[in-house]
């Protein structure tokens, strides 16, 4: 007889959804430090509607953006829900990178089926809208949202609800968390570089990676190399340095060397105008020390945005291109235009990855060229103390993942047959 709760790992019959799981829950009254915000309760199964469909989760990857919603800041995603979306839930359950197994699926889904083995990817789109129709590539278009960010129901609980392009078949190779484990960073990166034509990355191209040892810097040394390209990263501390050595970086700059972060000085004010050109050209010198001759990265993989884009921008190449995805030390990124463009240079802003990006990646994990690097693989009742540590910056290297109904890392199927 099936019951209305089970157990984290205790198996379903194959098909048989609860009533009710448990789940990573963030609500309004506690926004505040994740291990704060989230907590464990039980919450009822959503169910998939058309073109969706429910997963059992395995295991799930912890990114920065439910950093964001536990927060409550820069938005309060449960409240923006109620108001642009109607949603009628006062939670929010996080976790855009999940791995599971297709449990239920809503009408009209053709190309998964109850009991197949799935990566799920964080970009969630409506293929049928209007503006996807008309030719607008998914990631540009009006229904885009980052699944268990902007929407609700992520990989954090027992199930999660997914749209069927969001699932890709798991290469068997790949154990749970390394599968769910990684997307969200692996394939952003690897849009940031392959994506941007004519600024894709080629064969001896210098790049800069920050956080180099962080999700996004550790997949973005690990393409370029894949590429040709020069990797230079940037972190702050020595096990970072010799991690992104050990992954092929050609060389590693330590930030605290530098002090001219954050938003740059009024131009009126010359001398400290001056001390922030001297200490970005400082830190141009140490690329050209590292590359063995004064050449600047053809492009400058950001993120960081506040502390860094002043700097970014500085350094790339004339005609190169700063390729952002994100904004972690802030949103106020400050540009002396002067250099965008007497010297052609290009901002470029870069948002997930798309099917091919996402299976793309997948199949270079399988393959065995792509580590995903998951170095810290928690219990359920740890999501909220992964979120902590990259609040705090406090992570080791690489990724961290979060087992949900797996048992132990490492396992690759659940085995049904
Ligand atoms: P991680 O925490 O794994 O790595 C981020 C790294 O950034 C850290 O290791 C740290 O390295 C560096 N960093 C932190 N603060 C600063 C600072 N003030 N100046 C310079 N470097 C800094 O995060 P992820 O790689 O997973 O994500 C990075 C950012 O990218 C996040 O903001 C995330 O939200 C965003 N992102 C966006 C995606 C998108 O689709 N738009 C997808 C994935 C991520 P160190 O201290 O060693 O320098």
């Amino acid at each position: 007889m099936s019951k209305s709760l089970y157990e984290l790992g205790e198996v379903p019959p194959l098909g048989v959804v609860p009533e009710q799981m448990y789940a990573t829950v963030i609500r309004q009254d506690r926004f505040g430090e994740p291990v704060k915000a989230m907590q464990t309760e039980v919450v009822d199964v959503p169910k998939p509607g058309r073109g969706e469909v429910l997963v059992y989760v395995m295991a799930a990857g912890i990114n920065y953006n439910n950093v964001w919603a536990s927060l409550g800041e820069p938005i309060d995603v449960i409240a923006m829900r109620q108001r642009m979306l109607g949603a009628k839930e006062d939670f929010h359950i996080g976790g855009s990178d999940g791995s599971g197994v297709v449990w239920a699926v809503g009408e009209d889904v053709r190309q998964f089926k109850v009991g197949d083995e799935v990566i799920l990817s964080g970009g969630t789109w409506d293929e049928t809208g209007e503006d996807i129709r008309m030719g607008v590539e998914p990631l540009a278009s009006k229904s885009l949202r980052a699944w268990g960010y902007e929407t609700n129901y992520g990989s954090f609980a027992q199930y999660t609800v997914v749209r069927e392009h969001q699932c890709h078949p798991k290469p068997a190779n790949l154990s749970w968390e390394a599968g769910g484990g990684y997307l969200i960073t692996g394939a952003t990166a690897y849009r940031q570089l392959t994506h941007w034509t004519p600024h894709h990355v080629r064969p001896g191209d210098p790049v800069l990676i920050w956080g180099g040892s962080g999700g996004v810097g550790s997949a973005a040394i690990q393409i370029v190399k894949l590429l040709g390209g020069i990797p230079i990263a940037v972190v702050s501390n020595p096990d970072r340095v010799r991690f992104c050595l050990d992954l092929g970086a050609a060389g590693v700059i330590d930030r605290r060397e530098f002090t001219h972060w954050g938003r740059l000085p009024d131009l009126d004010d010359e001398a400290a105008t001056r001390a922030w050109t001297a200490e970005a050209r400082r830190f141009g010198a140490k690329v050209w020390e590292i590359l063995g001759e004064r050449r600047n990265p053809r492009v400058v993989v950001e993120h960081p945005g506040e502390d860094t884009l002043p700097t970014s921008l500085f350094v790339c190449d004339n005609g190169g291109m700063v390729v952002l995805c994100g904004g972690t030390s802030g949103y106020n990124g400050d540009l002396d235009l002067r250099y965008l463009w007497m010297r052609s240079k290009r901002l470029q802003g870069s948002h997930g990855s798309d099917t091919q990006e996402n299976r793309a990646v997948i199949g270079l994990m399988s393959d065995g060229r792509l580590d995903p690097c998951i170095t810290w693989c928690g219990t359920f009742d740890r999501i909220g103390e992964g979120h902590q540590m990259l609040y705090a910056n406090q992570q080791g290297v690489g990724n961290l993942a979060a087992l949900v109904n797996a048992e132990a890392p490492g396992q690759t199927t659940l085995g049904l047959g």
